[in-house]
């Protein structure tokens, strides 16, 4: 064994460091001075650790691996602080439209105007015709016009913003009467009071959970009342003795009080879903015909985009809200606008929509595809769980998600793995067998419930792929 003092002076400098074959090709990677650091740092706690005279670092320096060895520590060290932590994964969790795991799938025309957009100079706020300085909005705002029937359009950077930069410009300092059933919580820390209180304007609640009427509404106005908003409650339902005032009643009450009617649509989409056999969500052509003055909707639920919030509606009110200094803070990007505007495009013929949206692809992905893939999945599954689980096919319901109604459900089939283990060992298996899952190259996640893991195979959209990492599952329990 080396003692102290040989050690020491078996350690290699910085330079040499730099000089060897595996520390060079780093540099050509990453650059000479994030290696140099972390070369200089690592040499740093070697030292301290011969000064403490720990037996395993005497004996590895100096030994015949060495330099070689720490090159290679060197070199995981600086690879895991430059490799990526968002991954793609296998959505399997049988909600489609997924906030998690990032929501809706981008169309191929809108990746290749994303990589136009990223790599060359573009006229984002460029008027061509003129020579002078454009507005960004006006590379979609025609386009959602021609589309929902709008008199205009603006776009900011989620359906969330919209509703605060709605608030903000339109009800500053005054009173929104919106329907005690509609105080929702989306998710995260989108609850519709704390919005308004965020955007500077007094929530007057109206009516009841359950039951809100047109006389409540018409009873609350007063010479505070700014607008009126109807927030659709897209994550939960009330159902038994419930009432609540529709969108035309509502349109022609604020219309007769010379105030505007904003409808947040949430999850808003611009066809009638129907046509592809999935349940009727309000499309915001329908909102806007219904009489509401100003819709919201997100870029990245029904939709199908990337993340965005959609403001469509009156010109005079649209005008208020793009001059208003939050509209600066809340701007989308010119990539987000460049996917926006291709996935907007597909929308235009909606015979090719469902073949070109991977949103549509999934949710109307026919049965007969999945259970065929269900089929030739379960022995593969039960094989790559041994004898830790029992594997079936089952039917199920996927969810569309993302603030579509709870109860909009399309029919479609799962993989059921059930833990085979001793008694009360069953949860600790259950919780195991779905890290290992997650665990896999691609992370493949799917939903605990009832005591088994549960795989939606809906969303499956490369079996093979799912197939050949399953060789790599690793139960630890
Ligand atoms: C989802 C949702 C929002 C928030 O939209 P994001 O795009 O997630 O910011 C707001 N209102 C309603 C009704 C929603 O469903």
């Amino acid at each position: 064994m080396n003692s102290k003092t040989e050690a020491f002076k078996n350690l290699p400098s910085v330079d040499k460091l730099l000089q060897s074959e595996i520390l060079g090709l780093l540099i050509v990677r990453v650059g000479h001075e994030s290696v140099k650091l972390e070369a200089r740092s690592q040499l740093e706690s070697l030292r301290s650790r011969i000064a403490e005279a720990d037996e395993s670092v005497l004996q590895w320096v100096g030994s015949e691996g060495f330099l070689d060895d720490f090159c290679s520590a060197v070199q995981v060290s600086i690879e895991g602080a430059f490799s990526s932590s968002l991954v793609p994964v296998i959505n399997l969790t049988g909600t489609v439209v997924h906030t998690n795991l990032g929501r809706a799938r981008l169309p191929l025309e809108a990746i290749a105007a994303i990589q136009l957009a990223a790599t060359q100079t573009t006229n984002l706020e460029y008027d061509l015709e003129t020579g002078t300085r454009g507005d960004r909005d006006s590379h979609i705002e025609s386009k959602l016009c021609n589309i929902t029937g709008a008199e205009a359009a603006t776009v900011v950077n989620n359906n969330a913003a919209a509703v605060l930069l709605v608030l903000n410009s339109l009800a500053f300092n005054k009173e929104v009467l919106i329907s005690r059933g509609e105080l929702v919580e989306i998710g995260g820390a989108f609850r519709i009071p704390d919005v308004m209180k965020s955007a500077g304007c007094t929530l007057k609640e109206i009516g009841t959970t359950n039951r809100t009427h047109l006389r409540d509404y018409e009873s609350a106005l007063s010479d505070q009342t700014a607008l009126l908003m109807k927030v659709h409650t897209s994550n939960y339902e009330i159902r038994g003795f419930v009432n609540s005032v529709s969108e035309s009643e509502l349109s022609e009450l604020a219309g007769s009080n010379e105030l505007p009617f904003v409808s947040d649509l949430g999850s808003g989409t611009l066809v009638d879903l129907e046509q592809f056999g999935l349940p009727h969500e309000t499309t915001v052509q329908e909102s806007l015909q219904m009489g509401a003055d100003i819709v919201t909707f997100s870029g990245d639920k029904l939709l199908g985009g990337p993340q965005a919030g959609i403001i469509v509606g009156r010109a005079d009110l649209i005008r208020k809200i793009k001059a208003n200094p939050l509209k600066r803070a809340l701007r989308v990007d010119k990539i987000t606008l460049a996917a926006l505007a291709e996935v907007i495009n597909l929308y235009q013929d909606s015979r090719r929509l469902s073949s070109r949206l991977p949103l549509l692809v999934d949710l109307t992905r026919p049965l007969k595809e999945i259970e065929a893939v269900a089929a030739q999945l379960l022995p593969i599954v039960q094989a790559a769980v041994q004898n830790k689980a029992k594997v079936v096919t089952n039917s199920c319901q996927s969810q569309i998600g993302s603030g579509s109604l709870p109860l909009d459900l399309v029919p479609s089939v799962a993989l059921e793995i059930t833990p085979v283990a001793e008694k009360g060992q069953t949860d600790a298996m259950l919780i195991g067998l779905a890290l290992a899952f997650r665990k896999l190259p691609k992370p493949v996640i799917g939903r605990i419930h009832d005591g088994k893991l549960i795989f939606d195979l809906r969303c499956l959209t490369d079996s093979e792929e799912f197939e050949h990492q399953l060789t790599e599952l690793d139960i630890v329990v």
